[in-house]
């Protein structure tokens, strides 16, 4: 049996990567699009936080966090041990106590399942500010030590490296599918077709076009993200906790003085991948007013990246009704990092016929058709 996945962001990369595993024969194919959302993404993996009260949402993510130290521990043993991945633990900020409080008792509700969350601590402005030196003097937090941090690049090309140790061949280029009536038979990359029996769109944002080729209709929406990788003096970087403020942005430490600022949250702008003077502002402003030492740190890098939401930003994997022998995966939106290797992991099962942890029908792939 032969098996093509297309597009190589994080969730193509792990399903290739534990299709491989299962010996599978398998084909992934990637035309490294600009703004691949992987390569932008921050890297915060703590979804025990979040006020989003969806549950379905929530197993997923959830049973993303729990994945990865496993998962990361077989990359290590393959010599893949370049993921950026550790567990440095969060602070979730607030100045106001009450709002503390509440947090610390969610998290101690979610922990009765989530044991990996590990210690929920309260720790005040000095204490807060002692394991984040950027930050402001102003907050309290709550800290959870089973967060980590990844390096979204790191991890995609260490699992496509680790694929390429078993059955997997990677392919550069443009893929489109090739169908027969209702079936799909395999892809065209430029002029080369390559034929398969089952065929695995992993495609992000491009799905729509992708799809839309095929007869589709694909609801999925790009929502571009702007993001800033700075250089602090501290090397002690390396250990430093996530910081997620009240708001939707945060900052993460990497080792030698790496801090990320990010994102915006841009619905708009269609596939613009130009960085704004707005965007650059508001991801700027922010940080520096959480931590103003911030001001300090030297302007890096910049990255753009484009989050995909499927309808009711409920991720969905799964066969493509209307079109035999195609499986898909889309719409992790802002937590892929999270819930990406593990969903990967579901859909090779499901590929592969066999039982998944997580009901597909809680994720239909009908919901994002039109
Ligand atoms: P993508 O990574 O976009 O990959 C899709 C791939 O498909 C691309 O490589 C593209 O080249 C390829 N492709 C498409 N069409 C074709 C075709 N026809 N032929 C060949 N190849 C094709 N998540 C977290 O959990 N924590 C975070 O802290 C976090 N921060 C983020 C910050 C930013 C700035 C962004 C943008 C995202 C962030 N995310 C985060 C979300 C996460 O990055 C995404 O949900 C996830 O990466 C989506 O992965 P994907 O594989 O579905 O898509």
């Amino acid at each position: 049996e032969k098996i093509i996945v297309i597009g190589a962001g994080i969730l193509g990369a792990s399903t290739a990567y534990h299709l491989g595993k299962r010996g599978a024969r398998v084909t992934l194919v990637d035309r490294n699009e600009k703004g691949q959302a992987t390569d932008a993404a921050a890297g915060i993996v703590c979804p025990w936080l979040s006020q989003r009260r969806n549950k379905i949402w929530y197993r997923l993510a959830s049973s993303g966090a729990g994945y990865y130290p496993g998962l990361i521990r077989e990359l290590e043993e393959m010599g893949e041990t370049e993921t950026g991945y550790k567990r440095v633990g969060a602070l979730s900020l607030h100045t106001d106590e009450g709002k503390i409080d509440k947090m610390i008792e969610r998290a101690l509700k979610r922990r009765e399942d989530a044991p990996e969350i590990g210690d929920i601590i309260k720790l005040n402005p000095s204490e807060t500010q002692k394991r984040f030196p950027l930050l402001s003097g102003k907050f309290s937090s709550v800290f959870v030590s089973g967060a980590a941090r990844v390096d979204g690049r790191a991890i995609c090309h260490a699992l496509i490296r680790a694929a390429e140790k078993s059955s997997v061949t990677v392919h550069n280029g443009n893929a489109s599918l090739l169908t027969e009536q209702n079936r799909a038979v395999g892809v065209k990359i430029g002029e080369e077709t390559i034929k398969a029996d089952k065929i695995i769109v992993t495609a992000g944002v491009w799905a729509k076009q992708l799809f839309a080729e095929a007869g589709i209709d694909f609801l999925v929406s790009a929502q571009k993200a702007q993001i800033l990788h700075l250089k602090a003096r501290d090397e002690e970087s390396g250990s430093w906790p996530v910081v997620m403020p009240p708001g939707s942005q945060y900052l993460l430490g990497f080792p030698e003085g790496k801090v990320v600022a990010g994102a915006t949250h841009e619905d708009e702008a269609g596939f613009d991948f130009s960085v704004t003077a707005g965007g650059v502002h508001e991801v700027l402003h922010k940080a520096i007013e959480t931590a103003p030492r911030t001001a300090d740190c030297a302007v890096v890098e910049t990255r753009v990246g484009f989050r995909p939401f499927t309808p009711g930003f409920l991720p969905v994997f799964g066969a493509v009704p209307g079109l035999e022998g195609v499986f898909t995966a889309n719409g992790l939106g802002a937590s892929g990092l999270t819930s990406g290797p593990f969903l990967g992991s579901e859909l090779a099962k499901l590929v592969m016929g066999e039982e998944t942890e997580l009901d597909p029908a809680d994720y239909p792939v009908e919901g994002a058709i039109g």
